[in-house]
């Protein structure tokens, strides 16, 4: 009997682990940033003692942050803002050296560290939810603003000042429209969500969890395009229970509906892995078999038949099925191919219940 469903056991891969790489690629490329930035400031003789320093924990810190990846030392989202909060704090540091103390900072150029701030920013939105990214941009911009703010009162015509009132300005227009954004893609992620949820809903039957009329009517013409293309074939069960109006007359309603759930769990049984299984409506069932030949199909049938009468037992009665089977031709319609397991099914119920009868092609025409 071939599989129709694939069960292959494929390992996600771990978005922890993809995450962790590319941390250790960016840490990696910033200690080779920092390396050479280092060497080149030493060659043009512009290294004040600070600056040495400040480079020197640049790397440590780089390297322990390499170091806590590689080992997995700490959780991934920590690490990932413990690199942002570090990366914002090497700006701080800059910033107030070149400001407040020239004489240290006087080869660092302000500009082009600037262009990097936003960065951190987009970061902070990618690493987090909308929310969170509000809180962590906010305490960084306010940082930025803070240390800032006491050289823009007292030199607002200095030569930083205006291209620092730009960063802020640009700054805080990029948080507000990365807050925009990233709710607006929360949202379009609950939706999607709530999309999956209606949709796994509307080709569910409540009752039984099986997947439903309008699921199984669906793969049913796609395996009919596969038989019209000449790809294989495919056998058709539909089953019913033996008169499950008797059975809900006398044990009940709910006791009906606990054996349509029992029938669901040992159908499913039989057909796990091979083929596609669902409730058709009623009391009635569907099992699709791929490149199954009539002879296959019929054995299945009857060993699904024995199987239910062996295993269902609302009230302590054993329930029975009959089943009518067909198999696929390329010429079919679903119209045509449910008729004949209609017949078939009929044929089963006339000739005394409990049992299989198939209808083929040839023996319908
Ligand atoms: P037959 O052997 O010819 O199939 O006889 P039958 O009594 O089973 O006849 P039929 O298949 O036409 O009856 C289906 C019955 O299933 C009728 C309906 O009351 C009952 N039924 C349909 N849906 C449900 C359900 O969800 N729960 C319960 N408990 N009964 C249902
Ligand atoms: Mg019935």
């Amino acid at each position: 009997m071939s599989r129709i469903m694939h069960q292959e056991s494929l390992t996600p891969p771990s978005a922890d682990r993809f995450r962790r790489s590319v941390l250790m690629v960016i840490i990696t490329v910033s200690v080779l940033g920092t390396l050479s930035g280092w060497y080149i400031m030493g060659v043009r003789g512009l290294l004040s003692p600070v600056l040495h320093a400040v480079q020197a924990v640049t790397l440590v810190v780089l390297l322990a942050l390499f170091l806590a990846a590689w080992l997995e030392l700490l959780p991934q989202r920590f690490l990932e803002l413990s690199c942002l909060v570090y990366a914002a704090a090497i700006c701080v540091v800059c910033m107030a050296l070149r400001m407040y103390l020239p004489r240290y900072g006087a080869a660092i150029d302000l500009e082009p560290l600037y262009l990097w701030i936003p960065m951190v920013y987009v970061f902070a939105f990618m690493l987090t939810n909308h929310k969170t990214g509000l809180v962590v941009s906010s305490g960084i911009f306010g940082l930025f603003l803070c240390v800032s703010l006491p050289y823009l009162v007292q030199h607002i015509d200095g030569p930083y000042a205006n291209f620092t009132v730009q960063l802020h300005v640009v700054s805080a227009a990029l948080i507000a429209t990365l807050y925009f954004f990233s709710s607006y893609q929360q949202r379009l992620r609950l939706v999607q969500v709530k999309a999956d949820q209606l949709a796994h809903l509307s080709n569910t039957d409540e009752l039984t969890k099986l997947p439903n009329r309008r699921h199984m009517a669906s793969v049913i013409d796609g395996e009919l395009a596969r038989v019209a293309a000449g790809r294989g074939g495919f056998a058709l069960m539909l089953f019913d229970i033996d008169p499950f109006k008797a059975i809900n007359d006398r044990f009940g309603h709910p006791a009906g509906d606990g054996a349509l759930v029992g029938l669901a769990a040992c159908a499913t049984e039989v057909f796990r892995g091979v083929g596609a299984l669902a409730r058709w409506g009623g009391d009635e069932f569907m099992a699709l078999v791929r490149d199954l030949g009539s002879a296959d199909a019929e054995r299945v049938a009857d060993a699904l038949c024995a199987q239910v009468a062996a295993s269902s037992r609302p009230g302590g009665q054993s329930i029975t099925i009959s089943c009518g089977v067909t198999v696929a031709i390329r010429s079919d319609s679903i119209d045509s191919l449910l008729q004949r397991a209609d017949a078939a099914l009929y044929a089963a119920k006339r000739a005394g219940r409990d049992r299989a009868e198939s209808l083929l092609e040839t023996q319908a025409g």
